[in-house]
């Protein structure tokens, strides 16, 4: 699980997070959803490491993260605008992590077959992502974040920036991908019906404060409070 123990986050005098505790259970599709400017982002990007904390502690599968560098966190992550490797194909931004680890050459190459299987890119391993579309970008990114196998997915947005048809397509496609996969996973939407339709969970954040944790269904059936009914029932 990720456990996140009274995180406080301030950018100068703003405080963007405040006292912030909640547990990501192990192998769970959960979603921080809240309003633009509610801390999302800075709560995943303090779980990845890529921001400190200014209090309270991060801890990933019983190890204390709280002063671990990214790169020793074991997570995997996707951004909106994923920024890949313009000059090298499909493939060779999938073995990327794999060859910075020195892997056997027969055991990178079989992991990348696998992996653009996984995300239905396994004919188009010799391309260069300017020659994909947004969404198989996306899912791209996705197999490159999941080729060295972390113990933690965190997406911000991944597809924040394709239609909304595209969007809905890799909504589907993530859900099918996690009930494969089962890797801990932690999606940023400010899309409620994306995240009631995809997550086991949902954490409600507004203002740098959980609002509410809790299954669709329960946040649904009984929103803890005035704000999480009237964000619930918003359209997009
Ligand atoms: P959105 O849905 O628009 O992406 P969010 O919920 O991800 O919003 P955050 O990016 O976490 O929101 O930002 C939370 C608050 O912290 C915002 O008011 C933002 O302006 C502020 N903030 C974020 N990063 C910084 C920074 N580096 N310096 C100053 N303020 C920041
Ligand atoms: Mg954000």
């Amino acid at each position: 699980s990720i456990e996140v123990k009274g995180v406080t986050k301030r950018f100068g005098d703003f405080v963007a997070l405040e006292d912030v505790n909640v547990s990501i259970p192990t192998g769970q599709l959960t979603a921080l959803l809240g309003p633009s400017g509610g801390g999302k982002s800075t709560l995943l990007r303090v779980i990845a490491g890529l921001e400190s904390a200014d209090s309270g502690t991060i801890e990933i599968e019983g190890v204390d993260a709280t002063r671990l560098a990214p790169q020793k966190r074991n997570v995997g992550f996707v951004f909106q605008h994923y920024a890949a490797f313009k000059h090298m194909t499909v493939a060779k931004n999938v073995a990327f992590g794999l060859e910075i680890r020195k892997k056997p050459k027969e055991e990178i190459r079989d992991r990348v077959h696998e992996l653009l299987k996984l995300v239905h890119l396994d004919q188009f391993a010799h391309r260069l992502p300017s020659q994909l579309s947004g969404g198989q970008r996306q899912r791209m990114a996705l197999a490159r974040a999941l080729a060295v196998e972390p113990s933690v997915l965190l997406l911000d947005e991944p597809f924040g920036a394709l239609d909304a048809k595209v969007r809905k397509e890799l909504r589907d496609w993530l859900r099918r991908l996690h009930d494969e996969v089962h890797v801990t996973t932690v999606f940023v939407t400010h899309d409620q019906e994306e995240a009631l339709e995809v997550s086991d969970e949902i954490v409600v954040i507004n203002n740098g404060r959980v609002e509410q944790v809790g299954t669709p269904d329960q946040l649904y059936d009984e929103p803890a409070n005035d704000f999480v009914m009237s964000f619930l029932g918003e359209v997009t």
